[in-house]
Order: C-alpha cells, then sequence, then structure tokens
C-alpha cells in the first residue's frame, strides 16, 4: 500500500455505524438523543470513546473539567497536536448529529489512519468537549471555554443545573475529573466539522461549507416608559402609550437588519406594564438578539436601532433606553486551517461555499488559544436541536474526507516548513 495522504480514504460506512450505534446511547423514542453533559448517558457514551481511542493505540487524557484528549503520536513527539474535535453531549431532544458528527468523524479519520498504518508528522489529537450544549449547565461551550482560558475551572465547577446539582457534582458522580489541569493541553491547529445547522449548503445544492468564521452577537435590553391611563377616558392626543413605540421599534430593528446584507436581529421577547385590557400600557420592555460577521457593521446597526429609538421616542411622547448585555465579538478563523480545507475539499471535487457560523461552536473558543477553521455539511431543511434533525450518509461521509484531507493538508505544510511549528 502507498501511504500517500491523497489515497487515504475515509470508511463512511464504518462512521455511519459509529453514528447509528452511539446514538442508542440516550436515544430518544422519534429517534434523536437525549444525552445531557455528564448525565448517566454522557458516562456511558465517553466510555465508548475512550474504549474506542484506545483500540487505535492512542492515550486517552482527561481534563479537570472533563474534556477528553486522544491523540495518535506522530514523527515529531514535540510538535503540539493537530486537534479535531467536537461534542458529544445533546439538547434534551437533541438529534444525531449535532456536535457527534465532529467527534466521530474524527473518530473515523484516526482509523483509517491507523488502518493504513499512516505516520504523520505531528501528533493527531481527537477531543471531545464536555458541555457545548449548556443547555443542563449554562453557558454553553464551557469546557472549550476553560481550555481557552475564558472560564476558569471554580466558574465550571459552580454552574448548578434545574435540580440545583452542581457542575462538580456532576461530574464526579460519572467519574470524569480527570488530573489535566484545564487549558495544559497544547493544540497546534484544530479542525471542527459540524452540520450547518441552517438552510444555506442545502438550499444552495453544496456539499462543505468552508467556514470563515463565527458571526459576532450582541443581546440588548430595551425599556420604554410612558404613562399607565385609562382607556376610555384619555383621548388619543394625550396619551403616552408604551406599546405603540414598542411595536415602531420591532419594525425599526427589522428594517436595520435587513438594509445591512449579512445581519440578523430578532425581537425575541416583549412584556408589557401593567397588562391590563383596559389600561394603556405604561411600560415595554423588550430584548434584541443582533448577529453579523463584522463588528464595524454590529455597530453601524446598533447606531441605526439607537437612533430609531430616539425618533420613535420623540413621536411617541414616550422615554426609551437601549442596553447591550452581552458582546460576543466575531472570530474570523484562521486562513492557515482554511486554505487546508479549501484545499481538501477542493481536490476531493466537492461543491463548496464560503459561509459563516450563525451558532455559537467550541471552535470559536479554541480559535483564541490555536489556528482554527470549521467545516460544515448540509442538515436536512436546516433543522437542528430538534429530534428529526438529520444529515445523509454521503454528507457525512464526505464531510469526514474533507476533514481527514484538511489534516493532513496542515500536516505536511507543517513538514515541508511552509507554516511555522509552534503558533
Ligand atoms: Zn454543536
Amino acid at each position: 500500500m502507498t501511504k500517500h495522504a491523497n489515497n487515504l480514504s475515509i470508511d463512511a460506512k464504518r462512521l455511519w455505524n459509529d453514528l447509528m450505534e452511539t446514538a442508542r446511547i440516550g436515544g430518544t423514542a422519534r429517534g434523536g438523543i437525549r444525552r445531557l453533559t455528564l448525565s448517566e448517558e454522557d458516562r456511558r457514551v465517553r466510555d465508548w470513546f475512550k474504549a474506542e481511542c484506545e483500540k487505535l493505540g492512542c492515550t486517552v487524557q482527561v481534563d479537570e473539567v472533563g474534556n477528553m484528549f486522544a491523540t495518535r503520536p506522530g514523527r515529531n513527539g514535540t510538535l503540539p497536536p493537530i486537534a479535531m474535535g467536537s461534542h458529544l453531549d445533546t439538547q434534551p431532544t437533541g438529534g444525531k448529529f449535532d456536535g457527534v458528527l465532529g467527534v466521530l468523524a474524527g473518530l473515523e479519520c484516526l482509523r483509517t489512519l491507523h488502518a493504513a498504518d499512516y505516520e504523520t508528522h505531528a501528533p493527531i489529537m481527537l477531543v471531545n468537549w464536555t458541555n457545548e450544549e449548556g443547555s443542563r449547565f449554562a453557558p454553553a461551550m464551557l469546557g472549550s471555554g476553560v481550555h481557552a482560558g475564558v472560564f476558569d475551572r471554580a466558574y465550571a465547577d459552580s454552574r448548578l443545573d434545574s435540580e440545583g446539582t452542581s457542575f462538580a457534582h456532576a461530574i464526579e458522580a460519572i467519574a470524569y475529573r480527570g488530573d489535566v489541569p484545564a487549558g495544559a493541553t497544547p493544540i497546534g491547529a484544530m479542525f471542527e466539522l459540524h452540520i450547518e445547522q441552517g438552510p444555506i449548503l442545502e438550499a444552495e445544492g453544496d456539499t462543505i461549507g468552508v467556514v470563515t468564521g463565527v458571526q459576532g452577537m450582541r443581546w440588548y435590553d430595551v425599556d420604554i416608559v410612558g404613562r399607565e391611563s385609562h382607556a376610555g377616558s384619555t383621548p388619543m392626543s394625550m396619551r403616552r402609550d408604551a406599546l405603540p413605540a414598542a411595536a415602531a421599534l420591532v419594525l425599526a430593528v427589522q428594517g436595520a437588519a435587513r438594509a445591512c446584507p449579512g445581519a440578523v436581529a430578532t425581537v425575541g421577547t416583549i412584556a408589557v406594564h401593567p397588562g391590563s385590557r383596559n389600561v394603556i400600557p405604561g411600560a415595554a420592555s423588550l430584548s434584541v438578539d443582533l448577529r453579523h460577521p463584522d463588528a464595524g457593521a454590529l455597530d453601524g446597526i446598533e447606531a441605526a436601532i439607537e437612533q430609531a429609538l430616539a425618533a420613535i421616542c420623540t413621536e411617541q411622547g414616550v422615554t426609551g433606553t437601549l442596553r447591550r448585555i452581552w458582546d460576543s465579538p466575531p472570530v474570523p478563523f484562521d486562513p492557515r486551517c482554511l486554505a487546508s480545507v479549501r484545499h481538501a475539499a477542493g481536490s476531493l471535487g466537492y461543491r463548496m461555499r464560503e459561509i459563516t457560523s450563525g451558532a455559537g461552536h467550541d471552535a470559536a473558543y479554541i480559535a483564541r488559544v490555536a489556528p482554527t477553521a470549521m467545516i460544515f455539511v448540509p442538515c436536512a431543511g436546516g433543522l437542528s436541536h430538534n429530534e428529526a434533525e438529520d444529515a445523509s450518509f454521503d454528507d457525512c461521509g464526505a464531510g469526514a474526507q474533507v476533514l481527514l484531507r484538511a489534516v493532513l493538508d496542515y500536516d505536511r505544510r507543517l513538514a515541508e516548513g511552509r507554516q511555522e511549528e509552534s503558533p
């Protein structure tokens, strides 16, 4: 057998079997998975993952927040490993592919390297990040966030689920508190394969999304204050009604996002006070979720919304405040990693397009500490965080093949000295 990187083919059927086998751990009657982080189901899939990696001769280490690192040695043991990874935890009514595909495709890549006895230059590592979903313990992407220094271990330990159980208690209950200090595992680069969780690739007939970054996200609270008064005896001209002002702002938010290509904005909640049929609303509070891949564009839309709010308040005789309560900056992925993904998808002949991620991912935090990129494959109808979430056999296989070739391309560039060895 010629051990050339371009001859290595992943086994799509073996990957699919792994997806279907592990989907039984926490499998739901409607074909989804309920595998909450640090639950008994999570323990079972972690045990499975560890055993499968060890069968391939990998060393599996666990850090103190439960992140699992399976390492396959390379020729140069001094190099930080090139990582593949995602998450095996799911939403309470999650699907079979979100996160799981990225980990199991990485496992399939390791199986392929192992079967071919292929030696890479740098070590190759597969990571299962703890609590990506954030549905049992908020916030999301907790394990990768701790690794990247966004949160510390004590913060992770203190998180409580809805029953009052702490992260610290839960991780010890399933015996996945490892002894590797959080953040101590070096990563030379990371590639995360994930389903798109949106409709674009499917709609355009593309197989591979080259994810150039994760869009920035800002959350706002808006409070509008008018004056409560009698619905029957207050003339229209003398009202200070908070709700029409809020309604106008909802449309202004929509208009500001529509005016800026690539932007999405959502008013997801609105509360009206006092909430009585015959009382003119004296106050209204709403939330705004704003996202765009570019920070400058976010600034522009934010200014437009502020301006609209001021004009609406004058017009309606009310007062209003807009407070930014959360700012998650856009994350551009690494050009060297992206070059390897483009090369991989191109050399395999897949239809591809560039895309930005609308959702957060572990890769967004890892990008702070290592060169990182993501690969998307389509999911049916763009549906995710749903038991009906679906991705095709062919697309899962294509994603795994691109993942393997991108990792090997990055490794080859390292070996040829075309990339600094310690990014
Ligand atoms: Zn995910």
